[in-house]
């Protein structure tokens, strides 16, 4: 098969998600002996390309017109390519950005579309996707019929690919900046900047829950552990609904999939869409006053307790205190 992978990047490298869509890539590859090539969108992508050819060979589709991500546009120039080069499969990392632009190619280029994918198999020659359904009660295993196929694969699936010994070549994509669709305009980005990792990146992520009663307590408690163990702050949707904590941070069925190393739950009841999108994390440790509270099922560490005694004892701890 011959396999195009969208790359997420921060226009100095790609994101760790995006070497996870690399890995499963590479594995498609092996057992097809087909190809795989890194596509990188955006403008003034030297650095990028250069990180990029660590992992694969790299399509650079450099151009002002391509400074931001506007899902018609570059969906446009991922169809062009994948009608101009033949790929059967197009992968990406399942995050805020593909989930924006693929569904958009695969409906242009009429392929089948098969998201958040969590592992593959090959039955009787046809590659096969597991994904999970109803919030990971179920995984079902799909054929996807049509070409191309389009996939999104979780990263907490797949661990990253390594960097080649070699880089691989660069290839520029030409772009003709007429063809491009201009219904949408980039107006702005807003973002927050923290000098925290980012809750699907990071090896540990410490979530809050609705027992944290406002935004300094969340910053003072779980910002403050997440600060000592150098870990990203994550929290429930009760959190978010209720403006304590920005939408970025949810975890869960409708929020980010997580699969850290390490996962503390402060204050989190563990409803099933919560445990949705961090319960194949390595180690989970909860603290929760309640003892019959649900997260303590899929814990490995529980400690029942007050979250408002418990973390600044901890934090003090770290301290040294
Ligand atoms: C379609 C749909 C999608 C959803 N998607 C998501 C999602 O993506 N992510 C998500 O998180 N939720 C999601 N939800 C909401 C989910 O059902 C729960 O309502 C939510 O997860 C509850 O958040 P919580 O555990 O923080 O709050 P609660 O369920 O209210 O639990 C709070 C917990 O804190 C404990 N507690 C209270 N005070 C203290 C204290 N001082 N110290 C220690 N413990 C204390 C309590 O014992 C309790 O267990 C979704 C719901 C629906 C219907």
């Amino acid at each position: 098969m011959r396999v195009l992978i969208l790359c997420e990047h921060d226009g100095k490298g790609i994101r760790l998600g995006s070497r996870s869509a690399v890995a499963f890539a590479n594995a498609v590859e092996e057992q097809t002996r087909g190809s795989v090539e890194c596509l990188l969108l955006g403008h003034s992508l030297a650095t990028v390309a250069q990180d990029a050819a660590a992992y694969a060979p790299v399509l650079v589709a450099d151009h002002p017109a391509l400074a931001n991500p506007v899902a018609d546009r570059y969906a446009k120039v991922i169809t062009d390519l994948v009608k101009e080069r033949g790929f059967d499969l197009v992968v990406a990392a399942a995050t805020t950005f593909a989930k924006d632009i693929l569904p958009r190619a695969a409906g242009v280029l009429g392929g089948a579309m098969a998201s958040e994918v969590i592992g593959h198999e090959f039955r009787e020659g046809r590659l096969c996707f597991r994904r999970p359904l109803f919030a990971g009660a179920v995984v079902a295993t799909v054929a996807l019929h049509g070409k191309p196929q389009i996939v999104t694969v979780r990263p907490s699936a797949y661990a990253p690919a390594s960097a080649r010994a070699e880089y691989s070549a660069i290839t520029n994509v030409t772009i003709d900046e007429a063809s491009l669709p201009k219904k949408t305009e980039f107006e702005a980005l807003q973002s927050k900047l923290s000098n925290r990792p980012d809750v699907t990146e990071a090896r540990i992520v410490i979530s809050g829950g609705r027992a944290i009663k406002n935004s300094e307590d969340f910053e003072r408690l779980v910002g403050g552990l997440a600060d000592k163990l150098h870990a990203a702050t994550g929290s429930s949707r009760a959190l978010v609904d209720a403006g304590i904590t920005p939408n970025a941070f949810q975890v869960g069925q409708t929020g980010k999939v997580v699969a850290p190393e390490l996962y503390i739950a402060l204050g989190i009841s563990g409803a099933v869409q919560h445990l949705a999108g961090m319960k194949n994390s390595k180690t989970i440790v909860a603290i929760n006053s309640d003892p019959e509270a649900p997260i303590f099922e899929v814990a490995d560490y529980c400690l029942v307790g007050d979250v408002y005694e418990i973390v600044p004892q901890w934090i003090a701890g770290l301290n040294g205190k």
